[in-house]
């Protein structure tokens, strides 16, 4: 436990597949999120393979280093490798028993397969009991799919053992927190409050200064734990604090409204399309996408509910695209370039057109890493955004990188210039 009585966990995720590299981690993540959103202070994430040697010893690692709670995902199936319960079991001191009514619910769920995919209902239901072994004194969770978690108490510490498959033990979760080991837990951490701010178009450098001068007026920094990261274009600064810190939270606050407020497009952490969709309102927006090939799109329908806003995307890559899906002028392609502002408006009326949005956004560009000239070099790329009313912002940047940082930034440029047409003014600088 931590001085100030709060609570600290650990995450051990385990699974050969995740540890090559074979499967990308998202129980680690997931679980940290929502330990984070209880106020439980997450100190490690650890992968470790299916060895029960190298379980145990990440286990004895986060008791030495003084770790209230222990969240583990993976190896709860019914074959050989799967060995975190015991090996669980086992830290905590407690003996493997059989659960029987955990064994006739799994039972249950296996009789279900078994007579689908026509397998044996007795050999599968042998090989499933090992799943009823339970240490003696833990809270069996009821599976999503065949594997029960475990809420289990270990010398003071609590550990919590779910499935690996990412939907089982998001489906598990709540009830493995509903169990009272980890409710008393859970009781004693108190949430954390959190500003996130996000800003555009300014470097990492600028915020460290600011960050510098706030200090200096003699804002006491040190009572927020503030985490900086530049995602994508965008430069996130976020802010925790616990209870009785609000006087400085809001000193920096309104310090880096201050000095920033013009870049600063949220300070409760929306993404920019939830931004971009706030101030439509009513209105639909359209894209027409070339160097960033659907993107654009991608990226405006990735919220459920974005058909209110979002009329339709044309992915024109082809100069002959261009002209037949979108109506640009071949003669203007000819003569200024598939890549120019003259084009990127011509889509943008397309789009509006063709789609019969409010508001249309088009991108077209060098994303290399071939193709670049002394006048257009690779990451070249324009932008503009349009109403139905006429009202227009284009901006051509060279945006630096790989050709999948300038199409990943090209998305986030495009966006943004949408927000700036939408609240009505030039982006600043
Ligand atoms: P099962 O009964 O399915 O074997 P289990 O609890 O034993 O459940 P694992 O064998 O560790 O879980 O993992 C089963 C599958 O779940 C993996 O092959 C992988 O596809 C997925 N999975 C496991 N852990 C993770 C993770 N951390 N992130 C993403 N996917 C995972
Ligand atoms: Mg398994």
């Amino acid at each position: 436990m931590r001085d100030d009585g709060g609570v600290r966990a650990g995450i051990l995720v385990t699974g050969t597949e995740v540890l090559s590299g074979y499967v990308t981690d998202r129980n680690g993540p997931w679980i940290s999120e929502r330990l984070a959103e209880l106020g439980v202070e997450v100190a490690h994430i650890m992968v470790v393979g299916d060895r029960p040697e190298d379980l145990a010893g990440a286990l004895r690692y986060m008791r030495d280093q003084g770790v209230d709670l222990v969240v583990t995902s993976g190896g709860l199936g019914p074959t050989a490798d799967d060995l975190t319960a015991e090996v669980v079991g086992r830290f905590a001191g407690r003996e493997m028993v059989l659960d029987t009514e955990m064994e006739g619910k799994i039972a249950a769920i296996i009789e279900r397969f078994a007579r689908r995919l026509r397998f044996d209902p007795e050999s599968v239901r042998e090989s499933n009991r090992k799943q009823a072994m339970v240490p003696e004194g833990a809270t069996p969770i009821d599976p999503a799919g065949t594997a029960p978690g475990l809420v289990v108490p270990a010398h003071g510490q609590v550990v919590i053992v779910l499935p690996g498959p990412p939907r089982e033990l998001q489906e598990m979760w709540p009830r493995a927190l509903a169990a009272p080991p980890a409710q008393e837990l859970l009781a004693r951490a108190s949430p954390y409050r959190t500003l996130s701010i996000r800003m555009f178009g300014i470097p990492e450098s600028e915020l460290a200064r600011s960050l510098r001068e706030i200090a200096e007026d003699g804002v006491a920094l040190e009572r927020l734990e503030i985490t900086t990261c530049l995602r994508g274009g965008e430069l996130v600064a976020d802010v925790r604090h616990r209870e009785g810190a609000e006087d400085a939270a809001e000193a920096l606050r309104s310090g880096l409204e201050r000095r920033l407020g013009q870049f600063t497009y949220t300070e409760s952490g929306e993404s920019i399309e939830e931004v971009v969709f706030w101030l439509l309102g009513d209105r639909t927006i359209a894209v027409a996408e070339s160097c960033t090939g659907g993107l654009l799109a991608g990226r405006l329908t990735l919220r459920p509910g974005s058909s209110k806003w979002f009329a339709g995307g044309l992915v024109a890559y082809s100069n002959d695209a261009k002209a037949e899906m979108l109506g640009v002028d071949p003669a203007l392609i000819d003569s200024r370039g598939a890549v120019s502002p003259e084009v990127a408006e011509a889509m943008a009326d397309g789009a509006l057109e063709r789609f019969g949005a409010d508001v249309a956004c088009a991108v077209t560009g060098i994303a290399g890493p071939e193709g670049g000239t002394e006048e257009k070099p690779v990451g070249y790329v324009c932008f503009c955004a349009k109403t139905a009313a006429g009202e227009k912002l284009a901006r051509d940047p060279v945006i630096p990188g790989s050709r999948a940082d300038v199409r990943d930034r090209s998305v986030v440029v495009a966006l943004h210039l949408v927000r700036y047409l939408l609240e009505g003014r030039e982006p600043p600088r």
